[in-house]
């Protein structure tokens, strides 16, 4: 007998979860279809600002008000104290050269602390995808998905109007058929396979190698005397995307509420290759042996799961849909978890994908519309992937390194301040890619940072300052802050003009956004 749904969703990491969550919600009939089983390990943890606004407004939009308090620390830590998170109130860089110290420059010149969040309530999250991923799942089943784990599937036949899967669980075996398959399987996931799609490259960015693992006893950077500073940093350092950063990759050290810590290393493939990194531990020990502060940071810790290995983190698929098929994000493409871009990524497709569901699902034009969302998923990895190589071409010097950060702070910090104006069309598509001229400038910047011309260093700097002056509405723009970015509602203030917003628009979303009233007013002008 053939099982029929609207959607076969395969894959229920908290993508697949949640799309089969909304798609329920919007009275689609779904089949949630996984490989394994939750609780499970899996990697991407780090959330962000644009991250937890498109999660809260999926949430609001979707009426999934058990979703919604995962979309802020506060919030999460009072209503599933038991669902792990971590608190993640920016994003911080310390600059290492091998074999030296880390240097703790009086003028801050080797360290970059972005604050993303005014509060911790407000703040974002690090997310235990074991807990998170079970959680939503869960929800998921709850809601009506069809959730079937521990499942083998394969394509017995597919065209236009939609998929044949056989289905191998506990020993038994099933068809099903649905009309769409999304896949949300990862990387070089199952459709990559089942169809033997093609797979295209990001022209810049170097095949880095990931080695990552659970840790426990990892020493906060905030009690080390090497980071210790006479000012008071804008956030406590350690809780938030901790980056140690250093010729040929970069080491993500994020901390979990109850000390568990989550740390790894994308290495291009030359330091991966002198580390020999698919030795696992060993190759861990090789690299803290050149990094004498982080080694000192790790001293005493322990894995608690064995070290992951991944050959090549990134993957772009040649295209991200098909007669009867698509993929979300996250399964056309990852770039590197530098900048934490694979969560926007993935909830941008997803509120396109639920757009899609709610608007066109008996439209002729559906699968025109899917074509162009995947379209439009890739051209947002490219932009990151750009963004990324150029970061990966100036680890060894580090002020160009920040600067080009900042098209990243700008472009993100301005689309969550448009899409919380109810805006969002003023910033475009993810880091702006699509603005009519910060799209072009950040492509101006990151060819310039992948040359290899020093003489245009001077010139490359200037570029990015007049290419973020535009949506600069944190105050990046500001060298007497010297790296340290706090969260200041009197820049928004500033830069209102920016988002074509008035002083009362901006005082409303700050208080939406969890300044308290008095800090708003103080910062009025
Ligand atoms: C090293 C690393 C670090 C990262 N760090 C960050 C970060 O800090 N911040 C961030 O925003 N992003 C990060 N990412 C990206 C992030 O991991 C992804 O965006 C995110 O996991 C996507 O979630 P997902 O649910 O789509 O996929 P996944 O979490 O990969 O889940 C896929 C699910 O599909 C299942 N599956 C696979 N194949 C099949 C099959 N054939 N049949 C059925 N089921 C199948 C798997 O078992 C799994 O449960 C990182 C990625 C890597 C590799």
């Amino acid at each position: 007998m053939t099982e029929r749904f609207d959607l076969a969703v395969v894959g229920s990491g908290f993508a697949g979860s949640l799309t089969a969550l909304i798609a329920r919600r919007l009275g689609r009939s779904v089949v949630l279809l996984e490989r394994g089983s939750h609780p499970r390990f899996a990697i991407g943890e780090s959330s962000s600002p644009l991250a937890n606004l498109l999660l809260e407004e999926l949430a609001e939009r979707y009426d999934l008000p058990r979703v919604k308090p995962l979309s802020a620390w506060g919030a999460w830590r009072r209503a599933y104290p038991d669902v792990l998170c971590g608190l993640k109130r920016g994003f911080t860089f310390y600059a290492h050269e091998a074999g030296r110290p880390f240097g703790a420059d009086a003028e801050r010149r080797d360290q970059l602390l972005v604050a993303a969040s005014p509060n911790d309530d407000v703040a974002d999250t690090h997310w235990y995808r074991p807990d998170f991923d079970a959680f939503l799942a869960h929800e998921a089943a709850a809601a009506g998905a069809e959730f079937r784990d521990r499942t083998r599937l394969r394509v017995l036949a597919h065209d236009a109007s939609g998929f044949t899967l056989g289905a191998d669980r506990l020993g038994s075996s099933s068809v099903i058929r649905a009309r769409l398959v999304i896949d949300a399987s990862g990387p070089r996931g199952f459709l990559h396979h089942a169809l033997g799609l093609a797979e295209a490259r990001f022209p810049h960015l170097p095949e880095t190698e990931g080695l990552f693992a659970h840790f426990e006893n990892v020493r906060r950077v905030g009690d080390m005397g090497t980071f210790a500073s006479s000012d008071e940093p804008p956030y406590p350092a350690d809780d938030a995307a901790l980056h140690h950063v250093f010729e040929g990759g970069w080491i993500w050290v994020l901390r979990f509420a109850n000390g568990l810590v989550s740390a790894g290393v994308s290495a291009t493939p030359e330091l991966a290759r002198d580390l020999r990194l698919s030795d696992g531990g060993p190759a861990w020990d090789r690299l803290l042996s050149r990094l004498p502060t982080v080694r000192a940071q790790f001293a005493g810790a322990r894995t608690t799961v064995p070290f992951v290995h991944r050959r090549r983190l990134p993957f772009r698929a040649g295209a991200a849909s098909g007669p009867g098929w698509t993929l979300l994000p996250s399964a056309a493409a990852f770039v590197d978890p530098l900048l934490s871009t694979g969560f926007p990524l993935t909830l941008l497709g997803i509120e396109r994908l639920a757009v899609a569901l709610e608007r066109d699902w008996d439209d002729p034009s559906m699968p025109a519309r899917l074509s162009n969302d995947a379209a439009l998923s890739l051209f947002e990895a490219d932009t990151a992937a750009l963004l990324v190589s150029a970061l990966f071409a100036r680890f060894h010097d580090f002020p160009v390194f920040a600067a080009l950060t900042t098209l990243y702070f700008a472009a993100a910090s301005y689309a969550e301040a448009a899409r919380r104006l109810g805006r969002s069309g003023l910033s475009g598509s993810f880091l702006s890619g699509s603005h009519p001229s910060f799209g072009p400038a950040l492509v101006r910047c990151c060819r310039m940072a992948l040359g290899q011309d020093p003489g245009k260093r001077n010139e490359l700097l200037a570029t990015i300052g007049s290419a973020i002056e535009p949506l600069d509405v944190i105050g990046l723009s500001d060298i007497s802050r010297r790296n340290w970015f706090p969260v200041d509602a009197a820049d928004l203030f500033a830069g209102a003009h920016k988002l074509g917003a008035t002083r009362d628009e901006i005082a409303e979303l700050l208080r939406r956004a969890g300044l308290a009233p008095v800090a708003v007013e103080a910062a009025a002008p």
